[in-house]
């Protein structure tokens, strides 16, 4: 059972996720909670206040005081989160003035959301008299690679997991979000990750299900906060989760449904406001036919158009183009290639000002930035009659910058002015989901 940030805010959130994890004890439930809502960007914020040169202890003071509060409200006893206090305060105090902060130090500082919102948990569970631990998920055997921000975990932590994991006794409270890598340094998963660390987990445990327990009623046809008519979908397939995820919708980190599909485990999505609704079912198997089953954006996107120097053709112009994305490990999506000219959609939060540099020795190039991809995602979407033709209907008053030409058959994406991004999902949803 994974709680969200959004799941576990304030005393009265966690009292409901205390109240909701006490109603599934006979299934024996592992838990993974992420941070309180808003600390990982207020961890964040300190980092990028202390690179700058500003004041951080206000920040800092703000951070645990959030925290102190909410376990005085759920009447626990403060010392459940001194020592990593104590760690917060010393790293933060460490940090040099002026100085970039590198991933590794920034890793280790954002950790310290999950480590309290773990013992917060674990402390309130404890209270109303369930025998219940919390640990972070690396003393645990969450081991990752040495991408710090956006790990990746290594295969051998599922053995490692499940022999620390059945070795306890109680109810178990793990941090999501972190890992370690081989040499012992705190890394995390990526932001959202902590729904990635619950498929670990679950898979390792080979789970009966994955429960990822949120704010929203499961996955929804559109992000209900731009689609105010948006409805929860009953039951979601591994694939079209999959592909959701990846582009753009919040609800689930992308990395999720991986695990989850290896052990074939059902993955549920539920409302911790709303715990007797039940959300989205996503599994193997379903038959739902050719469907359109969300719209989904990612916005912050940019587009590359690369084009040869040469008024002659090069058969190899498009292999040396994509060698350069490679070697600065930038993915590309949307891709067009020709012999002359190949044009790409890129994440534009990636710095690549050195891509950049490398492409122009061998190319023009051209970009446009502002932009934002839309997707419309479903089984065997692309094989219902007419769907893109519909598409484009509802899209011809917006000015669309580029189609994906490979569609799938369970997505089909196109680059929109990100100022547009909710008129174009708006207008996407109603074209398909309005009766
Ligand atoms: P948590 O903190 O629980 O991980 P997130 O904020 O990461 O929660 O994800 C839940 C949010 O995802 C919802 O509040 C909703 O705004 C957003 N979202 C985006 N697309 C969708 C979708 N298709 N279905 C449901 N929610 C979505
Ligand atoms: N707390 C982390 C974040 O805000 C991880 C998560 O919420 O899943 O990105
Ligand atoms: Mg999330």
């Amino acid at each position: 059972m994974k709680f969200g940030g959004s799941s576990v805010g304030k005393a009265q959130r966690i009292r409901n996720v205390t109240a909701i994890i006490k109603t599934h004890l006979d299934r024996r439930p592992v838990v993974v909670v992420s941070a309180l809502g808003g600390i990982t960007d207020s961890l964040l914020d300190i980092a990028t206040a202390a690179g700058t040169g500003n004041d951080t202890m206000p920040m800092l003071e703000k951070v645990i005081s959030v925290h102190y509060d909410t376990i005085g409200e759920l009447s626990l006893d403060a010392s459940i989160i001194s020592e990593e206090v104590t760690k917060l305060r010393r790293l933060v105090r460490s940090l040099s003035p002026l100085e970039q902060i590198t991933p590794v130090t920034l890793d280790k500082l954002v950790s310290f959301g999950e480590r309290m919102s773990a013992r917060i948990v674990a402390g309130s569970l404890s209270k109303s008299g369930v025998e219940a631990h919390a640990f972070d998920a690396y003393d645990l055997g969450m081991i990752t690679d040495s991408n710090f921000g956006n790990a990746d975990v290594l295969p051998e932590s599922y053995q490692k997991l499940h022999d620390a994991i059945l070795q306890k006794s109680g109810t178990l409270v793990i941090t999501g979000f972190l890992g370690k890598s081989k040499e012992g340094r705190i890394t995390t998963l990526g932001r959202g990750g902590s729904d990635y660390t619950a498929s670990i987990v679950g898979a390792a445990i080979v789970a009966e299900e994955i429960q990822i327990w949120t704010d929203v009623n499961g996955i929804m046809t559109a992000d209900p906060r731009i689609v105010k008519a948006a409805k929860s979908i009953d039951l979601v397939s591994y694939n079209e989760a999959s592909e959701l995820a990846a582009l753009g919708a919040k609800v689930l980190h992308p990395k999720t449904i991986l695990p989850a599909i290896e052990k074939n485990i059902p993955v549920r999505i539920l409302n911790t406001f709303n715990p007797t609704h039940k959300g989205t079912l996503v599994q193997n198997k379903i038959d739902t036919g050719s469907r359109v089953a969300s719209i989904t954006y990612k916005k912050q996107i940019l587009l590359m158009n690369i084009s040869t120097r040469s008024m002659f053709k090069t058969p190899d112009f498009s292999n040396r183009v994509f060698e350069i994305f490679e070697t600065h490990k930038i993915p590309v999506d949307l891709v067009f290639a020709s012999e002359v000219n190949v044009s790409v959609a890129i994440d534009s939060t990636y710095n690549n000002d050195a891509l950049i540099a490398d492409l122009t020795k061998i190319a023009n190039v051209q970009i446009k930035t502002n932009r934002a991809k839309v997707s419309v995602v479903g089984n065997d979407m692309m094989r219902m009659n007419g769907v893109l033709g519909k598409m484009l209907s509802a899209l011809k008053s917006f000015n669309i910058h580029k189609v994906s030409s490979n569609s799938s058959s369970i997505n089909q994406s196109f680059v929109v002015e990100e100022e547009n991004t909710a008129e174009v999902v708006q207008t996407l949803h109603t074209k398909f989901f309005k009766r």
